[in-house]
């Protein structure tokens, strides 16, 4: 079986894990500095980057660290992984859920704008599979009505915008290196900022609330939680992080043999193609209901023929504990099709052109069955 995913894991980063494991220090120490410097100068733009254990704990640090709490409103695309709504909800904030463009499946400015109510105090665009969000027009409309912009970037590590990387520009940049992400460190994420002290604020927030002082003593001044990242985790980000060039390069090529080789049906898009993208996933959008089938049945016949697929999203709002909050399928057109469409296919460094065209044939005769 072809998974859709697999983590590029190879001798250098067995190795470095297991000296880590035998210095005699694996927890937060030495490795999670290295990897942290290792990403200011690989993002640039003067960012500050401060890892922890999660891109889920880099999303509810950087809402806490942008001041948003109780009675504040954070504009969230209903296109993404789930986490990037609960942050909201864990920051005690009220996530609003807006609609995507469905070829981009981003957030636009003019889709932000319709959201903005008096209590919206920051706006959270994701990098959707690795393609970076029109940022200019949001970040534009951000300052003008004073709003915090807080990226889920947890797709977009390598991804750039207008030539410069995600990361290295903005106010506050969460990333994720969960196994399926572009690099890994098991579990881990980071936060890029744009000056010290939020950095200093981040570190407090990851670690307890602890302040450090040079004579050894500490002070506790407010709330902080228990999110720092792992040296074990930290040094296999460290080494995997020179490799991401290459990676994502690997990624755009076989989504490029994908753009050529996928069947041309009425009942299968393309995902947006664009500058900059790092491919994080390649997601189809197929139309399960004119093909008179449901996704899962599609997807089990795929699986017959050797070929595993993902599902990146449903959309956050037609989660029951979301529906309560009074959404329907109806209020965010595009997000919904895109959650009920979307088939994520296999895309990882290691896969083969081999591999691509077998899925591709894979489609097309299983397209071809459901239209029988
Ligand atoms: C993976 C992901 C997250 C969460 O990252 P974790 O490291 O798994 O906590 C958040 N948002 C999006 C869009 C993601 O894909």
């Amino acid at each position: 079986m072809l998974p859709f995913v697999r983590p590029t894991i190879e001798e250098e980063d067995i190795r470095a894990v297991t000296q880590v494991l035998r210095s005699g220090w694996i927890t937060t120490g030495p490795k999670a500095r290295e990897f942290e410097v290792a990403l200011e100068r690989y993002v640039g733009g003067g960012a500050h980057v401060r890892v922890v254990n999660s891109g889920t704990s880099a999303l509810e640090i950087a809402l806490l660290a942008a001041g948003i709490g109780p009675g504040d409103e954070v504009i969230v695309p209903s296109m993404s992984f789930v986490a990037s709504a609960n942050a909201v909800l864990r920051a005690g904030a009220k996530p609003v859920l807006v609609d995507v463009d469905l070829e981009s499946r981003n957030l636009t400015a003019e889709l932000l704008r319709g959201a903005v109510t008096p209590r919206t105090r920051a706006v959270m665009p994701v990098h959707f599979a690795g393609l970076a969000a029109d940022m200019d027009p949001i970040e534009a409309l951000a300052r003008e009505l004073g709003l915090r912009v807080i990226e889920d970037a947890a797709h977009a590590i390598g991804t750039r915008y207008r030539g410069r990387l995600i990361g290295g520009a903005g106010d506050l940049v969460c990333f994720s290196f969960h196994p399926n992400k572009n690099i890994t460190s098991v579990e881990g994420g980071a936060i890029a900022c744009f000056d010290g002290a939020t950095a200093e604020r981040i570190e407090r927030l990851r670690f307890h609330g602890i302040e450090k002082f040079a004579d050894g003593s500490m002070e506790v001044d407010e709330w902080g939680g228990k999110m720092n990242l792992p040296d074990v985790n930290a040094v296999l980000g460290l080494v995997q992080l020179p490799r991401l060039q290459g990676f994502v390069e690997r990624r755009r090529e076989l989504a490029a043999r994908y753009r050529e080789r996928l069947p041309r049906h009425d009942c299968l898009a393309q995902p947006a193609f664009g500058q900059g993208h790092g491919w994080h996933i390649f997601a189809v959008r197929v139309d399960f209901a004119r093909l008179a089938t449901t996704r899962p049945a599609f997807q089990a016949r795929l699986a017959d023929l050797g070929i595993a697929t993902g599902v990146h999203y449903p959309a956050i709002h037609g989660f029951a504990m979301y529906r309560r909050m009074g959404y329907g399928p109806e209020q965010l057109p595009n997000a919904h099709t895109i959650g009920a469409q979307t088939l994520t296919l296999p895309l990882f460094p290691a896969l083969g052109e081999a591999d691509v065209d077998g899925v591709c044939a894979a489609l097309a005769e299983t397209l071809g069955e459901f239209e029988a």
